[in-house]
């Protein structure tokens, strides 16, 4: 019996970035045997301010333009009320910048938009046991929705990861591994362990489910601008999670003829990790990877990102533009927004010292929206 007609939902296949070869979800594959990325084989979506499912108060409320079926309702037992989140101005003064707070989520970043999707699919694909590795806030979201619905869950972080950081990780029931070495080792042993039978890996650079949790980002902003698309977003990115979402989300709003235009996508990179600027500006369709240095913009301190491919394209598509977070005002860029009414940890301060550069420039952006993905109590 086909898993299917286990729990009677439509089941998507993943297909190859590369090579184009398809897979079926409930394999638990992560990657194509060419080593292509792997995306989502999709339906075409039917999508309008009309069929919103207005008494849904979480990203689910957007259930017709996310990949699960309408007689499905296991997402109803993950779901913590994620999303929803204020768009409010940075600054009365300047009503053309609007800022998203994305910290306001159940584990305090825009990463539970992702996580709540992914591990519904991943219960409704039958895992009983996952593995991520992250230090960060994917680690801490996905452990929290994962425990919730009783799956398994192990996460992998270097040794140098904060105790504090895993003390959250494991208040919400998961096995926390701790991986001598760098980064890359940690990713390695998540791998090997993501390559046991009946394993879920549950990764939000590698799993395409999770961006279709973090499209939710921009339906919200055309709910909440009633049927309007700002003209530029300014979104930090490292390994893509929220600026692809995005990207996804704008993209299907444009086929289905509800915006005119896509907006901008600028991204944000730090000055001290910016393989992706690097790339853009020589005009390559490839990332590679750089040396990284230290930065407080950790969250989008990647030194090869994996779908850097697709974060081009999504540049270019819009007409966007990469800008750099000078290091020594991430800082001030934090007490100025805390000043302002929102307290944020440094990876979202920093796509707002960017920002402050590149907009004495370039007024003529329109109306932007900046997303305060993490809390600060995060990071402090
Ligand atoms: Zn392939």
């Amino acid at each position: 019996m086909s898993i299917k007609n286990i729990i009677g939902v439509e089941i998507m296949d993943y297909v190859c970035n590369e090579c184009k070869r398809k897979y079926a979800p409930y394999e638990f594959p992560y990657i194509c045997k060419c080593g292509g990325m792997l995306n989502l084989d999709k339906a075409n979506t039917l999508f309008s301010i009309n069929n919103i499912i207005k008494d849904e108060w979480s990203i689910f409320r957007y259930l017709k333009v996310l990949p699960f079926h309408m007689k499905s309702n296991l997402w109803q037992s993950v779901t913590m009320g994620e999303g929803l989140t204020s768009l409010v101005a940075l600054d009365r003064k300047d009503p053309n910048i609007l800022v998203k707070m994305d910290y306001m989520m159940p584990t305090l970043s825009f990463k539970d938009r992702g996580a709540a999707v992914l591990i519904a699919k991943a219960k409704e694909f039958g895992a009983k046991k996952l593995v991520q590795d992250s230090s960060g806030n994917a680690g801490n979201s996905v452990a929290a929705y994962a425990n919730r619905v009783g799956i398994d869950c192990h996460i992998y972080v270097p040794e140098d990861t904060s105790p504090k950081k895993i003390t959250m990780i494991q208040s919400h029931g998961a096995n926390v591994h701790i991986i001598p070495g760098t980064r890359a080792d940690t990713a390695k042993a998540a791998l090997n362990a993501a390559n046991e039978d009946g394993v879920f890996y549950a990764s939000h650079v590698y799993n395409p489910y999770f961006y279709e949790g973090t499209k939710t980002y921009v339906y919200e902003i055309y709910e909440q601008l009633q049927g309007e698309m700002v003209d530029t977003l300014i979104i930090p990115v490292g390994n893509g999670t929220l600026l692809l979402g995005a990207y996804y989300g704008i993209k299907e709003l444009y086929e289905l003829g509800l915006i005119e235009k896509l907006p901008r996508i600028i991204g944000v990179q730090s000055e001290n990790c910016s393989p992706i600027y690097k790339a853009f500006k020589e005009g390559k369709t490839q990332v590679e990877e750089i040396v990284a240095r230290k930065t407080q913009a950790e969250g989008i301190a990647i030194a090869l990102p994996k779908r850097g491919d697709q974060i081009l394209e999504a540049i270019r598509e819009t007409d966007g533009d990469v800008i750099l977070a000078p290091e020594d005002k991430i800082l001030d860029a934090q007490r100025d927004l805390a000043r302002k009414g929102f307290y944020v940890e440094t990876t979202t301060a920093s796509t707002f010292a960017a920002f402050n550069k590149f907009y004495k420039n370039h007024k003529s952006l329109g109306k932007v929206i900046l997303p305060l993905t993490g809390a600060g109590l995060k990071s402090s």
